[in-house]
């Protein structure tokens, strides 16, 4: 790759290639893997992503929302697309798409077997979510009775899959937890498999879920983060490839004297010389404000350069009183070496809220 001459998200898909490989090596040969590309590929490129792993065969995609399903299908990707969060108002929409939507509670199950009855459509697959303890959507185990004579009352749908998720798979101290998630989603699917006299699939683990917990895989694994690259553990992190790498440049650097301040509001104060750089990135861009102030950081000749001052819109300033560097410099705010996991750490964050903060507005150019 030539130097960043502008701000610019590199996205490696020999990483992507590398990250699935690892991932499928924990997976039994039939356990099928569905790729979640929800938020733009977690702040990457939905599009592109997607058809990477498309060509890389896996089994399903999943996106939050209807749109995002949209999105795909129109560039072309054909491969199954679970809708993990659809509103009823949209299920027309999503029908003529060929999205399959999470039903997880009565009033939208109601609502979609209205408007798959009304499109006139014959065992449209559908996913039903059970909630086993996140709290977050899905029915209860007690619905069960409900949903099934709902089911059997309306030939417009067949159930695809039966699933949850789990509350927290990452966190060995719940491990006692994680397992009761499991047995009571094993009991459910158990109940309703019996009852449809057909068998969906099932599936519970997220990336941790799945590397932590082998008796969580079911017939399926929902893989979001570790095809991004990150593990939520360093064990794993080891063997995994953070995809994507956030580059932008110094365009003017900066002498400050003693008593001089820096940026907006004059929140940056310089006790000695300090040279700084300023760089063409700001919160418009997904640098959080909270990476302000001396919490942030980023690279410059594989030297720390911490932000100084507020955050701006557009900009950001860094400290390189001691890095040898110029202006037109690439700089780096995370990759491969000086990881999202390690920035997000500094104002107790995770990677997945730095990964997937990076704005549309930056550039996105892929390594092939
Ligand atoms: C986002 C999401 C996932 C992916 O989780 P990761 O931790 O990124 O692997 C899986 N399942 C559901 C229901 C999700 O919302």
């Amino acid at each position: 790759m030539p130097k960043a001459q502008e701000t610019l998200l590199e996205i490696d898909l020999k990483a992507l290639t590398h990250n699935v490989a690892f991932i499928k090596s924990k997976l039994k040969n039939d356990t099928k893997f569905l790729a979640v590309v929800k938020a733009f590929a977690y702040g990457s490129d939905a599009v592109e992503i997607a058809k990477h792993l498309e060509h890389l065969g896996v089994d399903y995609f999943a996106v939050a929302y209807i749109d995002e399903g949209i999105a795909l299908r129109e560039a072309g990707i054909s491969t199954p697309i679970l809708v993990l969060h659809p509103q009823p108002f949209n299920f027309k929409t999503l029908i003529e798409h060929c999205l399959e939507p999470s039903l997880y509670s009565q009033r939208v199950l109601n609502a979609f077997i209205t408007v798959a009855e009304e499109l006139k459509q014959k065992n449209y697959p559908i996913h039903i979510k059970f909630n086993t303890g996140l709290n977050r959507l899905g029915f209860a185990e007690a619905e069960i009775e409900t949903i099934l004579s709902l089911l059997k009352n309306s030939a417009a749908i067949k159930v695809k899959s039966l699933f949850s998720h789990l509350a927290a798979s990452e966190v060995i101290e719940e491990k006692a937890f994680t397992l009761k998630q499991i047995n009571t989603f094993t009991n459910i699917a158990r109940t309703i498999t019996k009852a449809l006299g057909y068998q969906p699939l099932l599936h519970q683990s997220n990336t941790s879920g799945l590397l932590n917990f082998p008796e969580a895989h079911f017939d399926m694994v929902r893989s979001g983060i570790g095809l991004y690259g990150f593990g939520n553990e360093r064990e794993f992190d080891n063997y995994l490839k953070p995809i994507a790498t956030l580059k932008t440049v110094i365009s003017q650097i900066h002498t400050l004297k003693a008593g001089d301040t820096l940026g907006y509001n004059r929140a940056f104060k310089a006790n000695t010389l300090t040279k700084t750089a300023t760089l063409p990135i700001g919160h418009a861009d997904g640098i959080s404000r909270q990476l302000g102030n001396g919490k942030g950081f980023v690279f410059i000749q594989g030297k720390k350069a911490p932000i100084l001052g507020n955050v701006c819109m557009d900009m950001i300033m860094v400290d390189i009183t001691t890095i040898d560097c110029q202006e037109g410099d690439e700089v780096i705010v995370f990759g491969r070496e000086h990881t999202a996991e390690q920035l997000s750490d500094s104002i107790n964050s995770i990677s997945y809220e730095i990964i997937t903060a990076v704005s549309q507005r930056v550039k996105r150019v892929f390594v092939r």
